[in-house]
């Protein structure tokens, strides 16, 4: 019983069971509700339940088999040799470190908001796969980012649910004699500190740090509370403690870094502390220091307009740098106040940029899509004496996002170590039609009962009759092509343009042969009204009687919900106003589950579309200097038309064994053509050629 039970723990401790579907399999066949009750989180599962209670039912399902087979891959998958070297990572090997304000990794860590987390999460775990010596740095929030509602106005409402660290899937890191190990940092008037959390993501560390301690006053608690709160000061605390904290507790804990990764500009004051540490071990000047350190600093930006950036007011870098500069950097604080400005010499520049100082200060700088490359080197005009700004894509996490049948399909046709075998995604064109129709169905099925289940715990969640059960049990059509809209509601994303034309869409939906239906789900930052408004009308027009049951909105989109929608979907839309998404991801998830993509040409799908592989929706040519209004008539109306004139008649379009063969054919083309390039994997692998590899 002792050796199950501690397999079962040590597994739940490594977050390498988020992409083990056979791991997560055996909670919900223990215990499907209390699994669910959990929030899938196997250290609250297993510290809530009795362990003879436990050992029994994994006696009486027969589950002991399963349990070590998983157990005996994990540590296969730990020992095992890898792109960058022979065995378990060497504890010593000089690492780049990670730092990022979010990191999305699994549905119980809400430690994340949106696309930058979910990247942070899936480099992560890419980077275990591949063995790539690098360790994560972030903030442990105590609340992190809000739970959605929908009120009964059909408004979102927030919910800040706290996280009990003590049964999530990390561990305080604790000194020899048990003390937990601390950081602190000169502020004006006090000094904070903050406790480190360790997170295992396969074979990397990931760090967070956390200023809920008893030294801290009351304000100082609440650093780490919330991500992205909106607050101003907050942010600059939050900043200061991921770049210069960050930097301390890597110190701290010993280890051998060779390079950061400054993953948007949140984490750039590791900067300055990098300088202040280079100059008092080499007692070398300001200059000199900064010299020394621009070779190993890192920075991706992912932003393609200015004012997305990351900015604080001179007065608040005064507050909080003034002294550093002076005290520790030995510059005055115009100078330090400078290189958050990108020449170095604007006259009356009131305004620290934060994307500035990573760029001034880092060799090596990226965008994230070769779209976003080209945009980011026209936007900052880099001197030619310096390393420009190169593309490199981002990607998602294959095993994370994918289905158990589409696992099983590739497992059977392909082996074990299918995904590392060299030429699998070509070899997708050789599977019979059925076989990757039958995984499209029994994918398709999944969602709509997952849909369908989400309604009834929401009847049962307000108290409502229980009659209405019996409506929402047939919601959707597990026949019929299902389209997936889901991401942040920022306005830019534009999540009603499928509304434009009212009249239009209500044709389409009617249509009684030719069936539609849609799945939208998505969170609007709590103090953007623009993106709350956009949710109200989705939800309001789900309520008439023309698109009742074809339209359902899931409220609460989290990394879990992406989940069952990238698996589940035929098509998934993406119509962001070009050229403001950078890349965009969830796209991406949906390719090894045989989704097709239907989007905008921005962002990655620019790279990735092809006749064979899915479908554009078209931008006027002039679409920079349109007015915006004319760009969304322009654009609805070429979504309107591909919907109608090419993908729903294809995807209705059988054979005598009632197979769309011309829709399958596009899911191997898209398989093929896409899987193994819009993936981590290969955008890990491209960040340590071009960058991790050169840092010396
Ligand atoms: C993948 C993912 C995103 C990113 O979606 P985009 O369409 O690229 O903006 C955001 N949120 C969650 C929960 C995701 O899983």
């Amino acid at each position: 019983m002792h050796e199950i039970l501690n397999q079962l723990n040590e597994l739940s401790y490594n977050l390498y069971w988020t992409w083990n579907n056979d791991f997560r399999a055996i909670f919900n066949e223990i215990n499907r509700d209390y699994w669910k009750w959990s929030q899938k989180n196997p250290v609250k599962f297993l510290r809530s339940i009795n362990d003879n209670y436990l050992f029994d039912i994994i006696e009486r399902k027969n589950l002991k088999d399963k349990i070590h087979k998983v157990y005996r891959e994990y540590r296969e998958y730990i020992n095992r040799d890898t792109f960058f070297g022979k065995g378990k990572l060497d504890e010593n090997t000089p690492k780049i470190c990670y730092l990022s304000a979010e990191y999305g990794i699994t549905k119980c860590l809400k430690f994340y908001s949106g696309g930058l987390g979910t990247l942070s999460g899936d480099h992560l775990k890419s980077a275990s796969d591949l063995g790539v010596p690098l360790v994560g740095v972030g903030l442990a929030y105590s609340y992190g980012y809000f739970r959605q509602y929908i009120n009964a106005q059909n408004r979102q409402s927030e919910l800040y649910e706290k996280n009990d660290f003590d049964t999530l899937p990390m561990s305080l890191v604790l000194d020899e004699d048990y003390r937990p190990v601390k950081i602190s940092i000169n502020l004006p008037g006090r000094k904070v500190f903050a406790q480190i959390w360790k997170l295992n993501v396969g074979r990397i560390k990931l760090y967070l740090l956390d200023t809920l301690v008893d030294e801290n006053n009351v304000e100082d608690k609440r650093i780490t509370d919330i991500l992205y709160g909106g607050e101003e000061e907050k942010r600059i605390l939050q900043e200061i403690l991921l770049g210069i904290g960050g930097m301390r507790a890597i110190d701290a804990l010993g280890i051998n870094v060779k390079g950061n990764h400054i993953n948007e500009g949140h984490s750039a004051f590791l900067i300055f502390e990098k300088i202040r540490v280079a100059m008092k071990k080499h007692n070398i000047s300001f200059k000199e220091a900064q010299e020394m350190c621009y070779y190993s600093n890192i920075f991706t930006t992912h932003t393609p307009v200015p004012a997305g950036i990351d900015i604080f007011p001179k007065w608040m870098i005064e507050k909080y740098f003034r002294g550093y500069a002076e005290n520790e950097l030995g510059i005055s604080f115009e100078q330090l106040f400078e290189e958050g400005d990108l020449t170095r010499n604007q006259a009356n520049n009131d305004h620290f940029n934060m994307a500035y100082l990573a760029i001034n200060n880092s060799n090596f700088v990226n965008g994230v899509s070769k779209l976003h490359g080209k945009i980011a080197r026209k936007m900052w005009a880099l001197p030619q004496d310096r390393s420009q700004i190169v593309s490199i894509t981002n990607g998602v996490h294959l095993k994370t996002y994918l289905a158990i049948e589409s696992e099983k399909l590739y497992r059977k046709n392909f082996g074990n170590d299918w995904l590392y075998k060299p030429g699998v995604w070509e070899s997708i064109s050789e599977l019979p039609d059925k076989d990757i129709w039958k995984m499209r169905n029994q994918n398709r099925d999944i969602l709509i009962s997952y849909v369908r289940e989400r309604a009834v715990d929401r009847i049962r969640a307000n108290h409502e009759s229980e009659d209405r059960i019996s409506d929402v049990q047939n919601l959707l059509d597990k026949d019929v092509l299902t389209i997936g809209f889901a991401r942040r509601f920022a306005t830019y994303k534009r999540g009603t343009l499928i509304f434009r034309n009212l009249e239009r869409l209500k044709k389409i939906l009617a249509n009684d042969k030719l069936k539609v239906q849609f799945v939208f789900s998505g969170k609007a930052h709590p103090k953007d009204e623009g993106g709350k408004y956009l949710i109200s009308e989705i939800l309001r027009y789900s309520e008439t009687e023309e698109f009742r049951n074809k339209i359902v909105f899931l409220d609460n989109y989290d990394i879990d919900v992406a989940k069952q929608l990238v698996r589940g979907c035929d098509v998934w839309l993406n119509n962001p106003r070009k050229p403001l998404e950078a890349s965009g991801t969830s796209g991406m998830k949906v390719i090894a589950n045989g989704g097709l993509n239907f989007s905008i040409l921005d962002g990655w799908w620019i790279e990735g579309y092809t006749p064979e592989t899915g479908w554009a929706i078209e931008t006027p040519e002039n679409y920079e200097t349109m007015p915006e209004n004319e760009v969304d008539n322009f654009e609805s109306e070429s979504l309107y038309n591909t919907l109608e004139n090419e993908i729903i008649p294809l995807y209705y379009k059988r054979d005598e064994n009632n197979i769309p063969v011309d829709w399958v054919k596009k899911i191997k083309g898209s398989i093929k053509d896409l899987a193994g390039q819009f993936n981590t994997e290969r955008m890990v692998k491209e960040y340590y050629e071009m960058f991790y590899s050169k840092v010396k």
